[in-house]
C-alpha cells in the first residue's frame, strides 16, 4: 500500500470526535460524558528478553478505557506500528462494542511494538510469556479484572501461552483458564471464535439487507446474492468474511488487498485459492489466477456494491474517501473511516455500518469462551442428548398414525445443539438485536445522521446508566 500524506487527527482523537457528536444528541451531564470519553488507565511497560544471547528490549502497553463493568476486555496486538495513543483509541472502541451488544464487559486493549514476523516461535514464546508476566504483575490480566484476546499478530497460540503463563503464577486460581481468551479449543477455548469476527460481520450484513428501507437507502436491492464485494485485508477478519461471504451467500469477492498488492477479478475470486497461495507464498503478489495490481490502496476505488475494510485503521482518509464508488462500506476492522473520511462518504451518500457494531462478533464470542470457562463445563453437554430423544419422542408420535416426517425436518429435529450450533446461534442473535436497535435509533431520531452516532450514543447510553443506576464509588 502506498504511504499516505493527511492531514488527518490522531485515532483516539478520531474517535472521540464522533463520540462527542454522539454526546450531543444524549442529555448526560458535563463531568460524567468527559469521565466517560476518557482512558481511565493506561500502563507502560519496557522489559528485557535474552534472545541469542543478547538482551532485546521491548516496549508494551494495555489500556483500560472503562470498568464501569469487569472484567475490562480488549485484544493485545503485535505490531510495529502499536503506540499508545492507538491502544487507547483501541480500549475505547471495546467500551462502545461491549456495550452496544450488551456483553457485560469494560473495554481495554494491550499492545507489544514488534514485527512478529522477524521472530521464530520459540522467540515469540519467550516474548509473550514475558510481557504477560508484567501485565500479570499489575492485575493486567486477570479473569475478573482484565481480560486479553487476540488482536492483529496475535491469535489462539499467544493466547495459549498466556493462559499458562498465568497458571503458573495462579494455580489457586480456580478460574485460572478465564484470563484470557480466544485459546485453542483444547486448551480451554470455544468452538467457533476463530471465525467469530468474520461470521459476525456476514450475520450484520445479512441482518442489513433484511430491512428493504436500509438498502434502499444505501442504493442497494435484494439480498447479499450476486453482490460485488471488495475486502482489503485477507487476515483472520477478512478472510473468514469472504470466505463465508461467497460461499454460503453467493456473494462475488471481486477484490483482495494486502500488504504486498491487490487482486482483481470482476466475475468474483476464488477465496479458498487465494488463501492458500497467500500462505504459502507470504504474499498475494504473483498469484495467476486474477489480474494484479502493486498498488492495492487503488483497488479501493473499483466499482462495487460493499467495501469491507478488514485490517487496521485510517486505511480510508480524506486523501481516498471522495474517490471511493462503493455504495456501502462495512466495517470489518477498528477504526477504518477517518472522521475527516466519514464526513465525506456522508456527503457522498455511502452509507457505512460502523465498526463498534459490525466486529463486535469476536467479542461476544470471547464473552462466550469466558462463561464456559468459569462454568467448567461445555456448552450444551448436559442438554444436547435430552434434547435429542425429545424431538425423537415428538417425531414418534406424529408418525405413530401412519403419516412420515419429510427427512430433512427429522434430520434437523433429530440432532441435538452441539457448541458450535449454540455458539452461532448466541452470535446471531447478539448481531441480529443489535442492528435493529441501530437502525431504529437511526430512523426515528433526527439529530442522528449515521448509524455510527447510533451505535455510539446506544453506547454511550448504557455506559451512562452503568454509573448513573450504580453510582460513583465512594
Ligand atoms: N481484538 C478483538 C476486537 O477488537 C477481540 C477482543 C476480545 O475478544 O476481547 O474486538
Amino acid at each position: 500500500m502506498t504511504a499516505k500524506v493527511t492531514d488527518e487527527l490522531s485515532f483516539r482523537d478520531s474517535v472521540n470526535l464522533s463520540i462527542d457528536k454522539a454526546m450531543a444528541t444524549l442529555d448526560l451531564p458535563e463531568g460524567l460524558a468527559y469521565y466517560i470519553k476518557t482512558t481511565h488507565d493506561v500502563y507502560q511497560v519496557r522489559f528485557p528478553v535474552k534472545l541469542n544471547g543478547r538482551v532485546e528490549s521491548f516496549l508494551g502497553w494495555r489500556a483500560v478505557h472503562s470498568g464501569h463493568r469487569l472484567p475490562a476486555k480488549g485484544g493485545i496486538r503485535f505490531s510495529i506500528g502499536v503506540n499508545q495513543d492507538e491502544v487507547e483509541a483501541l480500549a475505547a472502541l471495546m467500551t462502545y462494542k461491549c456495550a452496544l451488544v450488551n456483553v457485560p464487559f469494560g473495554g481495554s486493549k494491550g499492545g507489544l511494538v514488534i514485527d512478529p514476523k522477524k521472530y521464530n516461535e520459540d522467540e515469540l514464546e519467550k516474548i509473550t510469556r514475558r510481557f504477560a508476566f508484567e501485565l500479570i504483575k499489575k492485575d493486567y490480566i486477570h479473569p475478573s479484572i482484565n481480560v486479553p484476546a487476540p488482536d492483529m499478530g496475535t491469535g489462539a497460540r499467544e493466547m495459549a501461552w498466556i493462559a499458562d503463563t498465568f497458571k503458573a503464577f495462579h494455580p489457586d486460581n480456580i478460574d485460572h483458564m478465564a484470563c484470557v481468551t480466544g485459546k485453542p479449543v483444547s486448551q480451554g477455548g470455544i468452538h467457533g471464535r476463530t471465525e467469530a469476527t468474520g461470521r459476525g460481520v456476514v450475520m450484520g450484513l445479512r441482518e442489513f439487507f433484511r430491512h428493504p428501507k436500509d438498502v434502499q437507502k444505501a442504493g442497494l436491492e435484494g439480498s447479499l446474492e450476486g453482490k460485488k464485494i471488495i475486502v482489503q485485508g485477507l487476515g483472520n477478519v477478512g478472510y473468514y468474511t469472504a470466505s463465508i461471504l461467497s460461499k454460503e451467500d453467493g456473494a462475488d469477492v471481486v477484490a483482495i488487498l494486502e500488504f504486498d498488492g491487490g487482486l482483481y477479478d470482476p466475475k468474483g475470486l476464488d477465496v479458498e485459492d487465494v488463501a492458500q497461495y497467500k500462505k504459502a507464498n507470504n504474499g498475494v503478489k504473483g498469484y495467476p489466477n486474477a489480474k494484479y495490481v502493486e498498488d492495492s490502496a487503488l483497488l479501493l476505488e473499483e466499482e462495487c456494491d460493499i467495501l469491507i475494510p478488514a485490517a487496521m485503521e485510517a486505511v480510508i482518509d480524506k486523501g481516498n474517501a471522495a474517490r471511493l464508488k462503493a455504495k456501502l462500506i462495512a466495517e470489518a476492522a477498528n477504526g477504518p473511516v477517518t472522521f475527516g473520511a466519514d464526513a465525506i462518504l456522508q456527503e457522498k451518500g455511502i452509507m457505512i455500518i460502523p465498526d463498534t457494531y459490525l466486529n463486535a462478533g469476536g467479542v461476544t464470542v470471547s464473552y462466550f469462551e469466558w462463561i464456559k470457562n468459569l462454568s467448567h463445563i461445555r456448552f450444551g453437554r448436559m442438554q444436547r442428548r435430552h434434547e435429542e430423544k425429545k424431538y425423537e419422542a415428538i417425531m414418534a408420535a406424529l408418525e405413530s398414525d401412519g403419516r412420515r416426517v419429510p427427512d430433512y425436518i427429522g434430520a434437523a429435529l433429530r440432532q441435538g445443539p452441539s457448541e458450535i450450533d449454540l455458539v452461532r446461534s448466541g452470535l446471531d442473535d447478539t448481531m441480529r438485536e443489535a442492528f435493529q436497535a441501530i437502525r431504529e435509533r437511526f430512523w426515528t431520531n433526527n439529530q442522528i445522521e449515521s448509524y455510527r452516532i447510533a451505535a455510539m450514543s446506544i453506547a454511550i447510553e448504557k455506559v451512562a446508566d452503568a454509573y448513573r443506576e450504580g453510582g460513583v464509588y465512594p
